[in-house]
């Protein structure tokens, strides 16, 4: 008890030290970090949070934290589960939610202030981590309790924790000595520095290249609604009568997929892969170059021979031979097929009389008219029944149909940005399960992609039930003057899947806040969402035409079936590239002057990637690895092995066979990140994973 006032006396002290006014002082009196939230679910309070808030917040909140560790390590008492683990677990409340917000609002609401601050605050929070995970006398105490755990008759649960927090402390460099320990330590906080170079180089060079339209003939090809985007763009920088494309996805695919003037596909195109590699003021290489070499040297002060092995040791698949294993069996399947697909669109160049060779900005458009000829799946066609709410209702049928929740949106909530929606998600009974906010649509201030992160996780360590406020985050196509927001096929997949991530929130049922989970074994719960988003039954409730309300046709459908190997070698081939790429760096045995470009170039002729595609990402870009993908992009399809078998399940009863679907949820959602992800895997399947479900869908054999 006495210990934990010291606790309060710290935090009191710093909240005293910066109240005062000053030049950089919010304008609010109150720092909302500091005071309880009195907001509804206790959700965060955004409309009062300020950037001036998040330094002092952060600071108390680290000092709060050294304190709660100073006082597991002078405890008198004997070392135990609950005096060591336990109290680890619960240090650093206020440090981690001020964490969570400041990072989710960095990715989705970010401002030149808060990029700032993240510059600042990278390398004291990574030497504030450090701190924690190298304190000897905190480690003597975990590896205390760590020894005697078999006689201490723990759960499952607990016992998962311990032997993950032990090796945790292990991998952080616990056991090293004191000089290796100091060199580690600088080798996290210049990582960390370099990271946030990366991120904000390649926002600056995202944000940096517009392809400015001003003859109305050069639009030739492109679908009216993505011309009203465009104008849009111009519109919004005050330019009179011309069309603006930028490097951001929603605006680049359309542009590839549908224009005719090849030469400015080739423009837009290179502008998208050159980013971070032009030899000026936000340019990557350096830093990725000296990021991989940092890495080596960390996996070899820790004992390992790379950087893989390092990292792969606490994924499911443990080991990069049994990446290498995957990669390349999926490989030698996919690129004859590409090369195939290579073929029949020089094909239809040729009969077009169009004198040139297929060259990577001309794959979108002539797949999208393969895709024309052999499906006549036509993507604008599909749009209507793909309206953005209708698509967010139907996501929310499946988790409906599947597990009994139900949704109800929210007004007057403290939002992280205005055009977030907010729902309540109650479970089967009626009873609060979760809040979910949405944030559909791309703005300057919001990195590129789709991801789903996490307000408040799901946890009971205190005693009382926490429940998760989950955050979503897309780039989907916008409304337009004329109309709704119509998402394309590819849109609406990633929202099922990001949904996926969200349902791993929602329905957790875990004590403590610590987990720990394996990016190859979470994308599973996401993936798997898009075989509902896809299956005929799914589609007709919710792929309704925005204008009458008609459920999508099923010729429609049928297309939609046949048109899912479509371009896999391509897509397959594209993704490879990029995961075979992360391996090569992280199974480097030495630290070398790398010159990335050579690097990149000499490894993809190695592997035999044909010209006409270019590697999903190229390092410059590969946002991916530099941050905790590394060594681990592979992960999507190993989840891909993992989310088809498990699929397989459901076609072996039915859609949504209430049995599987409660294992389903007890086996792997409950309890994701504080169990063994095999044994999780097994509880579910009954068996490990098998490659045969994923191979045959996508008609690799
Ligand atoms: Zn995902």
């Amino acid at each position: 008890m006495i210990l934990r006032k010291m606790f309060i006396f710290v935090g009191f002290v710093l909240l005293l030290g910066c109240g005062g006014p000053g030049a950089d002082a919010p304008s609010s009196d109150v720092n909302p970090f500091f005071a309880d939230y009195d907001t509804p679910f206790n959700v965060q309070p955004f409309d009062r949070i300020e950037e001036a808030h998040f330094v002092p917040a952060f600071e108390e909140g680290m000092a709060n934290q050294n304190g709660e560790i100073a006082a597991i390590v002078v405890n008198p008492e004997a070392p135990t589960f609950d005096n060591t683990i336990v109290a680890l677990d619960r240090s650093g409340e206020l440090h981690n939610e001020v964490s969570r917000v400041f990072f989710a609002l960095s990715g989705s609401n970010t401002n030149d202030e808060l990029q700032e601050i993240q510059k600042q605050m990278a390398p004291r929070l990574a030497a504030h981590r450090d701190e924690i995970q190298l304190n000897p006398g905190l480690f003597v105490r975990v590896k205390a309790v760590y020894d005697e755990r078999e006689a201490l008759d723990l759960n499952a649960e607990q016992l998962f924790l311990l032997e993950h927090l032990y090796k945790r402390y292990v991998r952080n460099g616990a056991l090293l000595g004191d000089e290796d320990q100091t060199r580690l330590k600088e080798i996290n906080q210049r990582l960390s520095g370099l990271r946030v170079e990366f991120s904000r180089n390649l926002l600056a060079e995202t944000n940096g290249f517009e392809l400015v339209i001003e003859d109305e003939a050069d639009l030739a090809g492109l679908p009216d609604a993505v011309i009203e985007t465009a104008a849009a763009n111009a519109q919004h920088e005050d330019l009179e009568n011309s069309w603006v494309f930028t490097t951001h996805k929603p605006s680049l695919l359309p542009f590839l997929t549908y224009a005719e003037d090849r030469n400015l596909r080739e423009q837009l195109f290179t502008a998208y892969t050159v980013r971070g590699n032009q030899n000026n003021e936000y340019d990557n290489k350096a830093i990725m170059a000296e990021i991989v070499n940092l890495r080596v040297e960390k996996a070899q002060l820790l004992g390992y021979d790379t950087f893989a092995d390092y990292t792969l040791e606490i994924r499911m698949a443990g080991t990069p031979d049994k990446v290498y294993g995957l990669l390349d069996q999926l490989w030698e399947a996919a690129l004859p097929v590409a090369k195939r697909e290579v073929v029949e669109m020089q094909a239809i160049i040729d009969a077009d009389g169009g004198g040139f060779e297929l060259a990577p900005w001309d794959w979108w458009f002539y797949a999208e008219k393969q895709r024309l000829a052999k499906y006549d799946l036509d993507d604008n066609e599909l749009r209507p029944y793909f309206e953005l709410n209708n698509v967010r209702d139907g996501v929310f049928y499946v988790a409906n149909q599947l597990y009994g929740l139900t949704f109800e949106e929210l007004e007057d909530m403290p939002k992280p940005h205005p055009d977030a929606q907010v729902f309540e998600v109650f479970e089967a009974d009626g009873s609060h399960a979760a809040v979910i906010y949405m944030d559909y649509h791309p703005r300057e201030s919001k990195r590129g992609g789709a991801w789903c992160g996490r307000f408040r996780s799901q946890n009971r360590a205190a005693g009382v039930e926490v429940d998760p406020v989950i955050n979503l985050v897309c780039n989907f196509t916008t409304a337009t003057e004329d109309t709704p927001a119509l998402l394309s096929l590819d849109e609406v997949e990633t929202l099922f899947h990001e949904f996926g991530h969200a349902l791993d929130g929602i329905l957790a049922s875990v004590t403590y806040r610590t987990s720990f989970r394996s990016p190859d074994f979470a994308e599973l719960p996401s993936q798997i969402m898009e075989h509902w988003a896809m299956a005929p039954e799914v589609l007709k409730v919710y792929a309704r035409h925005y204008q009458t309300g008609e459920p999508i046709p099923d010729e429609l459908i049928a297309k939609i079936e046949n048109s899912t190997t479509f371009n896999q070698g391509f897509m397959l081939v594209e993704y490879l590239a990029a995961s075979l790429l992360d391996m090569e760096y992280h199974t480097l045995i030495e630290t070398t002057d790398l010159d990335i470009n050579a690097f990149e170039g000499t490894y993809f002729d190695e592997i035999g990637l044909i010209p006409e595609i270019v590697s999903r990402y190229r390092t410059t870009y590969f946002a991916h690895i530099v941050g905790s993908y590394a060594a681990g992009y592979y992960g999507y399809t190993w989840a891909g092995v993992l989310d088809h078998d498990a699929f397989e399940a459901f076609n072996e009863s039915s859609l949504f066979d209430q049995e599987t679907a409660q294992r389903f949820r007890t086996s792997i959602l409950e309890v994701s990140g504080s169990q063994d992800y095999m044994d999780m895997w097994v509880n579910f399947r009954g068996r490990e994973p098998e490659i045969e479900p994923l191979l045959r869908n996508l008609g690799l054999q």
